[in-house]
């Protein structure tokens, strides 16, 4: 009934408007493509079959072809005065555009554009996809039409309820009444003779509450077949989603669809079409009837866009095993783990995390390291000044004895004269007290003498004092007279006597200092035979914050190839040397934020400068 008054109608309006479907087999079909869509707005599937439709001819051809759309919404809106209305409107729009070729989607669709075509211009080519290979429409095609058909069975459906379920025994089929939906209308028939050791449960064309309520208390060894679902048992519209998205919230069991853009929306999945396949089929097709000017000579064949295709997150809910899947089925929506998804990033970000720690780490060790190790070779450093004192003994012990005996020599010598001037006739007592006062000037020598060798031996660091320069060389020129008398060491002093130099420091490790000094210039001249001796001693303040202390001598000078390792420790050129002298020198000058150099002397000899920080800046 409904075919035949939408025949009539079209006639009608075919005949009356005169839709200008043009082409001639002599004349090539104009490149226009005008697709009669069945569906409505919302349905995602029939969407994904144009655009992908339109990318494929939208291919570098000449000229391109021009694609119009109709969407016919006939799997909602029905009966003779929508037909009319379409019919006027599609005739209408199109009226002076020269459509060389429709593309009918859907078995709906078809049956329009083959009584839209037929009554004006049999020569217009029909392509149709989406339509069932069972349909009725197909036993009576006319001439020029062709397609590819898509199958879709209960075996296909039971197949990818099995491979969810085991021990399949009812399959609970949704949807709108399987007469009316297109490429499943052949299914009709099947309800009816279900294969041996399955049920069906027909839940077609029921309201959506009812159905709700049926999946939610299904058997264990059921699945639902989810098919399509436009206007439920109560008239209620929906699109197809929306029904899908209800029904799943509510089913004990995992639903089976056959519409690729269903799987992962609440269903499990099942073999689908992919509209995505069926767009670019349909396009290849229509690129072959351009070419060939008519589509009589093209057989209608089945589509390959049939796919096993599932969904990880209903597998993962129904506790399915992909193994069981048929093979080569594509499993989406898998959630990769952190992981898997960020495996790289991860591994490189804690490669670095690693290597940063590590190299912290490795800063901390080598910074206590060297902690220690310079708490080392401080102590060190105290006990090998201790030891050079102790060594410096040996060599002082001859200067020490000459200087004692000197005055105990001349003690004894004033003694017995005193004694003499005393026990005459006569005493002489002027010549008496002249020999007593210098008895006990010659005390007061040697007990001096004793003095500077006791401080010199001390390894306690002294507390530092202001100390005046001048004085501190003098002294320790005091402590070896006889070193410079032996050695015929001719002395010059050239002191700031103007006003007092003064530095801030330890008395007694800088007289070692300059007693090192002057001993390793005295020890430098002894080979000297053919030049004055000389020892030159220079205080000088050049400006108010510094002052130096050099000892230049006239020996032989610093060999250059010694002079990177003189302050090294144990670095001697001499036979009995210890090498320790200078490397304490150093440290001890250092200590006093000072620097300790040595340089070659003019034409002879070497100098050693102390630099030293003056009175002001060291007291800051
Ligand atoms: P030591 O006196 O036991 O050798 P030092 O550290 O005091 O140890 O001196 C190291 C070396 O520096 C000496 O062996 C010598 O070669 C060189 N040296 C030191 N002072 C002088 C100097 N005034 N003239 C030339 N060489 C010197």
């Amino acid at each position: 009934m409904l075919q035949s008054s939408l025949h009539r109608i079209l006639i009608v309006g075919v005949f009356t408007t005169g839709l200008s479907l043009t082409g001639a087999h002599a004349d090539p079909l104009p490149r226009v493509v005008l697709i009669l869509d069945q569906s409505g707005p919302g349905l995602t599937a029939y969407g994904q079959i144009v655009s992908a439709f339109r990318s494929s001819l939208d291919v570098p051809a000449d000229p391109a072809v021009t694609i119009y759309h109709e969407k016919l919404d006939l799997n909602v809106f029905d009966g003779p005065a929508y037909q009319n209305v379409l019919a006027t409107f599609v005739t209408e729009k199109y009226r002076d555009r020269p459509i060389g070729m429709i593309v009918a989607l859907g078995a709906r669709a078809l049956h329009c554009s083959i009584l839209l075509r037929d009554k004006q211009r049999p020569e217009i080519p029909i392509v149709f996809a989406g339509v069932g290979d069972e349909a009725t429409e197909l036993s009576e095609l006319p001439p020029n039409v062709t397609g590819r058909t898509i199958q879709v069975s209960f075996e296909n459906y039971i197949m990818a309820a099995r491979h969810l379920v085991s021990g399949l025994r009812q399959l609970a089929v949704v949807g709108d009444p399987l007469e009316r939906q297109g490429f499943r209308s052949h299914l009709k028939r099947a309800l009816l003779s279900p294969p041996p050791g399955v049920e069906f449960l027909d839940l077609t064309g029921l309201p959506i509450r009812n159905v709700k309520e049926r999946v939610a208390i299904l058997a264990s060894d059921s699945a639902i077949l989810f098919t399509t679902l436009n206007v439920d048992g109560d008239g209620k519209v929906l699109t197809p989603r929306q029904a899908l998205d209800t029904i799943a919230r509510s089913a004990n069991r995992p639903i089976v669809v056959d519409v690729e853009t269903h799987v992962g929306r609440g269903a499990a999945g099942g073999f689908v079409v992919r509209p995505a396949v069926v767009g670019k089929e349909t396009a290849e097709l229509v690129s072959r009837v351009f070419d060939a000017g008519t589509a009589s000579r093209i057989p209608i064949t089945a589509s390959d866009s049939v796919w096993p295709v599932f969904s990880w997150l209903e597998l993962q809910k129904w506790g399915i095993d992909e193994r069981f899947l048929p093979p080569g089925s594509d499993v989406r929506f898998r959630q990769t783990q952190m992981w898997d998804r960020y495996r790289w990033q991860i591994v490189l970000f804690t490669a670095v995390f690693l290597l940063q720690s590590f190299l912290i780490l490795a800063f901390l060790y080598e910074d206590r390291r060297r902690r220690v190790a310079e708490a080392a070779s401080a102590q060190l450093r105290s006990e090998l000044a201790h030891l050079d004192r102790v060594a410096t003994a040996g060599e002082l012990s001859a200067s020490i004895a000459h200087e004692i005996r000197q005055p105990l020599a001349a003690i004894v010598a004033f003694g017995t004269a005193g004694l003499r001037w005393l026990t005459r006739n006569e005493p002489d007592l002027p010549e008496a007290r002249k020999a007593l006062r210098t008895i006990v000037d010659e005390g007061h020598r040697a007990g001096q003498v004793i003095e500077n060798v006791r401080a010199m031996f001390k390894n306690n660091a002294e507390p530092r004092t202001v100390l005046d320069v001048a004085a501190l060389v003098r002294k320790t020129l005091a402590l070896i007279p006889g070193e410079i008398r032996k050695n015929d060491i001719v002395i010059t002093l050239e002191l700031d006597e103007a006003q007092p130099v003064q530095v801030y420091g330890n008395e007694v490790q800088l007289r070692q200092v300059l007693l090192n000094l002057v001993t390793n210039a005295i020890d430098s001249m002894k080979s000297i035979t053919d030049r004055p001796r000389q020892l030159r001693v220079t205080v000088k303040s050049s400006n108010p914050n510094t002052v130096s202390i050099a000892v230049e001598d006239s020996g032989p000078g610093i060999d250059p190839r010694n002079m990177t390792r003189l302050f090294d420790p144990f670095f001697s050129t001499k036979p009995s040397g210890m090498g320790l002298g200078l490397s304490i020198c150093k440290s001890i000058v250092e200590a006093h934020d000072g620097r300790l150099t040595a340089t070659a002397a003019g034409r002879y000899g070497a100098v050693f400068r102390i630099v030293l920080p003056g009175i002001a800046e060291s007291m800051t």
